[in-house]
This record gives C-alpha cells, sequence and structure tokens, in this order.
C-alpha cells in the first residue's frame, strides 16, 4: 500500500493550506488558545518540541505522549469542524474520490479484523464514532447482517449518507449522545481521537454507553511511530488545529484505565510509514537525514517492504489500533 493509494499529495497540499488560513483566522481572532496537561497521564509537566501555526507541540516528561499543550476551546473547535473551507474540502475533494479505495484497502481489513476477533455474528449493537461515509458499518453488516448499527456522526452532511445507506443515525458528538446507555457491544473510532479536545471526557462518555465487557476499538496517530519520529516537526501528520493528541500504545493505556478501559490488544498494523517518509524524500531531500535519503535511492522495493514489515511488527508504526474492554461486571 503506497500513501498515494488513498490520498493525493496535491490534495493533501491544497488541505493543509486551507487549514492554516484557517488556523490564522483563529489565533487572529483573538480566540484564547488553552493550555493544557497531558491527555495520556494529565501530568503538567511537559517539554515544548516545537511550534507550528502558532500551536505549541510538547512531550510529555512522564509518558511521552505528544500532544498540542496549547489548543482550541471545545466550542471553537466544533465550529471550526462544522464550518471551515478545510472540512469541505476534506470531504469533497479528499475523501470522496478515494472513498471506494478506503474501503476496500481500509475499511473491509477493519472489518475482517473484527469478524475474526469475535466470531460468526453475535447480533450485537455496534456503535460506528466518527462515522463518515458509515464505510466500517457497510463493511462490518456485510460479515455479520444480523447485528444492529448505529453511526454517531456530528457532521449533518455525512449523517445523511450514512442514513441513506440504511444505518440507524444519531447526529452528535458522542459527549452529547444521551440515548443507548450501557447498550453497546462495540463502539468503533477510526482517526479520531487525535481530533479532540478532551480525550478523557471522550473516553468516559465511550464507557457510559458500553455494555459491561463491552468493546471499544481504536485506530489513531502513535507519537513514536516511525513517520512521526523521522519527520518531526516536518511531519504532514501533525498539524493544527485538526492533529493535536499523538498517543503512543502505552500512554493509550494509561488514558483508558482511567476512564475504566483495559487495553485487550494493542498493535500498529500501519503499512504507510516507509511511503510517507519516501515521499517527504521526494519532495524535500534531505528532509528525513541522510541516511534514509540513501535507503529511499538505494534500496529495493522488496528491501522497502520489509522494512515497513519489521516497523509493523515491532510497534513502531505511527498507526496505531487498540481494543479495550469496559471493566466492570463480567
Ligand atoms: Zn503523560
Amino acid at each position: 500500500l503506497k500513501e498515494q493509494d488513498i490520498r493525493s499529495h496535491e490534495a493533501m497540499d491544497r488541505y493543509l493550506a486551507l487549514v492554516r488560513e484557517d488556523c490564522r483566522r483563529l489565533v487572529a481572532s483573538g480566540r484564547a488558545l488553552e493550555r493544557c496537561a497531558c491527555p495520556a497521564c494529565e501530568s503538567s509537566a511537559s517539554t515544548l518540541q516545537f511550534t507550528k501555526d502558532g500551536f505549541e507541540y510538547a512531550t510529555c516528561d512522564r509518558c511521552d505522549t505528544l500532544f498540542a499543550r496549547t489548543r482550541p476551546a471545545f466550542d471553537d473547535l466544533r465550529t471550526f469542524y462544522a464550518d471551515s473551507t478545510a472540512t469541505r474540502f476534506w470531504i469533497d475533494e479528499f475523501f470522496r474520490p478515494f472513498a471506494e479505495t478506503r474501503r476496500e484497502k481500509i475499511f473491509r481489513v477493519r472489518a475482517e479484523y473484527v469478524a475474526q476477533c469475535f466470531g460468526l455474528d453475535p447480533r450485537w449493537l455496534v456503535g460506528d464514532i466518527g462515522a463518515g461515509w458509515g464505510l466500517f458499518s457497510q463493511e462490518l453488516r456485510a460479515r455479520w447482517p444480523a447485528s444492529r448499527y448505529v453511526a454517531i456522526e456530528p457532521s449533518p452532511e455525512q449523517a445523511e449518507l450514512c442514513r441513506q445507506a440504511g444505518l440507524e443515525v444519531i447526529c452528535a458528538p458522542l459527549e452529547e449522545v444521551g440515548i443507548h446507555r450501557g447498550d453497546f457491544d462495540l463502539l468503533v473510532a477510526f482517526e479520531l481521537i487525535e481530533h479532540l479536545h478532551d480525550p478523557a471526557v471522550f473516553m468516559r462518555a465511550a464507557a457510559r454507553l458500553l455494555k459491561p465487557g463491552g468493546r471499544l476499538l481504536l485506530t489513531s496517530l502513535n507519537g513514536q511511530g516511525f513517520d512521526i519520529q523521522i519527520l518531526w516537526e516536518r511531519s504532514r501528520n501533525i498539524y493544527p488545529p485538526c492533529h493535536l493528541n499523538f498517543f503512543n500504545p502505552d500512554s493509550l493505556g494509561l488514558l483508558l484505565g482511567r476512564c475504566g478501559l483495559a487495553v485487550e490488544e494493542a498493535s500498529t498494523p500501519g503499512r504507510l510509514d516507509w511511503s510517507i517518509v519516501e515521499g517527504m524524500i521526494e519532495r524535500e531531500p534531505g528532509s528525513a537525514g541522510r541516511f534514509w535519503d540513501l535507503v529511499a535511492r538505494r534500496t529495493s522495493e522488496s528491501g522497502k517492504a520489509e522494512l515497513q514489515d519489521w516497523i509493523r511488527r515491532h510497534h513502531l508504526s505511527s498507526h496505531m489500533q487498540v481494543l479495550a474492554r469496559r471493566d466492570g461486571v463480567r
């Protein structure tokens, strides 16, 4: 799998430029940025790593989470997502042209993972948080037709797409869902928690909606992952006000633990780390350092595939996946 299979570099550049403009507007509007403690362990001891578009990114001295320690207030962030040129562009130009490839290469793989973990259709209530177009639920429904699916999607535009796909829809952020308390057998949230103003509020809300013993499946960016560690402040995966939290498998476990959820399985099934670094080297030679320039030039395709495989197996990919279980009555 290559980065260009699921997103075009040109669209990504344009999207990031739009986000930067929105970000400048946000900072220039005088809306105060809030200073926050580590979103994983709540420690207030952190070390500044770099500043990007007016936001300070720091690592937690205790758990090594990389996070924006200055960030917009919850309502300002919500306004940004509801009403920004960048968000519209992301849906229409960035996601839409690649929706079918993403369905096949990403969401189908996840649905297969879930079906493999939990067997034949267990007739569960499944909640797809930040469902987007509902691609995951559709893929899982093809495998588990007797289960029931609820898309929890705050964007009215995307909620409508989920409705058209025949999913039940709650058009709200998870933090505001008032029904189905203690009803869900499985909740999933893909590429979502890196965006959150306060991930602990989100995790507690998820725990409340789950049955005791119910599962939460998350994917997110791993701050200790290959392309993020190599590119660091140059990483195009790190951009405010969207990507604010970069947990690592251990620190995400800390966060889940203090919200009543226990990790069952953590892995980094990423397939794009090398492709992302190589793409950056092609655009900006030298940006990843001398050694990786050499690898990009000299190593065979199979050698690069082996490298990616090694990164994945040793929990060093910047794409991580965690399956957690709600504590409580067994
Ligand atoms: Zn921490």
